[in-house]
């Protein structure tokens, strides 16, 4: 190789949502473009995230379809089996046709893919197992993985990687956390009819999220489930004679499990890059340090995505990526990603979205003037049947023309509700501003446009 093939105007180091995004950006004006990575193309999101989580997630709507509501529609279904298998190749192909997919657009688009783990020489220099690249940019765009607590027979459990590789159902599993993952996973196994125990280590699932959307969540599952264990807490693992897990909680209670899932949090993958040989600095938690334009402490290297331990979301990576690209190579010396008001959604049973400020985060930034708008009802598609599901929804508003400052909602179909009222909510929309768009009819997203 000579050294026209081995250095380029831009690499990213990572081929996830947001190196992927960026290298394509940028090669859409004219640059010479690398992305390296050591695992599958797609990086987290595709592979052990948001992908194929959802396609669990399809499958688990697909059993309360057939379980809980076909009868009351009519349908007499006999379920012969349930196939795990089945439902993870059918997952697992999806995701190979993304790859080719990547493949094609990266070899449109000239982005070079090397393949390999990447460590830092420099700041404008890098060793991917062996051989020397060099770029006159280069953003770490590494992400992050999950953590495991400190307690005797971790080690035993699970993340949310090896949930993906679970090539059967368990029959009893025990989730630990009280994040998106934590709640998504152990709803998935629940509705797939996997015995599901949820520790939290506190009062409440998604405590950070507004009070309405996680007393609502567990309500519904105390009464649908997973089982919620609260203020409960691991303290050892062990493993018994017949393979299963003995799980020892605090208040010397115990649970027996086939699996056990962590879902505690996770950190940034930036230990390996060797940046000691570089200018960029990280945090005390490894996250690299970034300006509001992404640049780094070193002058031509760049973080964007969950190694800057900002919002952890897919299209943050993918928007903060595509924006670096045009301010280095388009010109636009002032685009940057704005990290406030991202709308979000967990895919938990039923949805949850939510974006903005939580009625107790309004109240402490706007005091009086805030004005709340709720509406609480069984959805329309639940309703017809024996299994009515609550669906709650909130609009917090702010200052003497209501503007909206937040936007929460649990129900059927909030997933999909959301994206729109996003808009409306970047746009600094009012409550007569959704009041003034006539209602779709009938709907749970109607609901948010005819609070009283
Ligand atoms: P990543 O996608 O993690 O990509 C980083 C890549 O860098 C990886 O492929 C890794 O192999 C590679 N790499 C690391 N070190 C090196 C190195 N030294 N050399 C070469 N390559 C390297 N977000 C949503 O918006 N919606 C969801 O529904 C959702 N669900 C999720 C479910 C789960 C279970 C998880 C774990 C996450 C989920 N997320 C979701 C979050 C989302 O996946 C991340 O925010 C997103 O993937 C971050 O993108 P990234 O580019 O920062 O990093
Ligand atoms: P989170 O940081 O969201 O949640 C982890 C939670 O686990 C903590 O908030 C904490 O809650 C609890 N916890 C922490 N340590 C312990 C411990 N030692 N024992 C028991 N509980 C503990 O992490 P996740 O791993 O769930 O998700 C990471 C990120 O990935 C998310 O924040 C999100 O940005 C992204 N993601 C997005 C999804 C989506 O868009 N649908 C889906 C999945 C992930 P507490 O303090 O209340 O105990």
């Amino acid at each position: 190789m000579t050294s026209s093939d081995t250095h380029f105007d831009y690499i990213c180091i990572g081929g996830g949502s947001g190196g992927i995004a960026s290298a394509n950006r940028a090669s859409r004006y004219g640059k010479k473009v690398a992305i390296v990575e050591a695992k599958a193309i797609g990086g987290t999101c595709v592979n052990v995230g948001c992908v194929p989580k959802k396609a669990m997630w399809f499958g688990a709507q697909v059993a309360e379809a057939i379980h809980k509501y076909a009868p009351d529609y009519g349908f007499d279904v006999k379920v012969n089996q349930f196939s795990w298998q089945k439902l993870v190749e059918s997952r697992d192909a999806y995701i190979d046709r993304i790859h080719q997919s990547y493949d094609r657009v990266l070899g449109n688009n000239k982005v070079t893919l090397i393949n390999g783990f990447a460590t830092f020489i420099d700041n404008h220099t890098i060793d991917v197992d062996g051989t020397t690249y060099t770029a006159d940019h280069i953003t770490i765009a590494v992400g992050g993985r999950p953590i495991k607590p400190p307690v005797p027979g971790a080690e035993l459990g699970i993340d949310s990687g090896g949930f993906f590789d679970l090539a059967e159902q368990p029959k009893r599993v025990v989730v630990v956390g009280a994040g998106y993952i934590a709640v998504e996973l152990a709803g998935v196994l629940h509705s797939l009819g996997t015995e599901t125990h949820l520790l939290v280590r506190r009062d409440k699932p998604l405590r950070h999220f507004d009070d309405m959307l996680s007393d609502t969540l567990v309500e519904i599952m105390e009464e649908d489930g997973p089982t919620l264990h609260k203020h409960t807490e691991v303290e050892a693992v062990e493993k018994q004679s017949d393979g299963s897990l003995l799980v020892k909680l605090n208040g010397g209670r115990t649970l027996e499990a086939d699996t056990l899932i962590w879902a505690i949090g996770r950190e940034p993958s930036t230990d390996k890059l060797k940046l000691e040989n570089t200018d960029v600095k990280v945090d005390q938690r490894g996250y690299v340090i970034v300006d509001e334009y992404q640049n780094s402490s070193a002058k031509n290297v760049y973080a964007v995505g969950d190694n800057i331990g900002n919002v952890e979301l897919t299209p943050v990576a993918v928007k903060a990526g595509r924006l670096l690209s045009e301010r280095l190579f388009n010109g636009k010396t002032d685009a940057k990603m704005d990290y406030t008001n991202v709308p979000t959604v967990v895919f938990s049973h039923p949805a949850i979205g939510t974006m903005g400020l939580s009625e107790k985060e309004a109240r402490e930034a706007f005091g009086d003037s805030v004005k709340v708008y709720n509406s609480s009802f069984a959805a329309m598609y639940t309703a017809v049947t024996s299994h009515r599901q609550a669906t709650k929804m909130k609009l917090v508003c702010a200052g003497d023309d209501e503007k909206v400052v937040g936007i929460h909602g649990i129900g059927f179909g909030m997933d999909e509700i959301l994206q729109g009222f996003g808009v409306a909510m970047k746009m600094g929309a009012t409550k007569a501003d959704f009041d003034n768009c006539v209602a779709i009819h009938p709907t749970s997203g109607e609901e948010f446009v005819t609070m009283d």
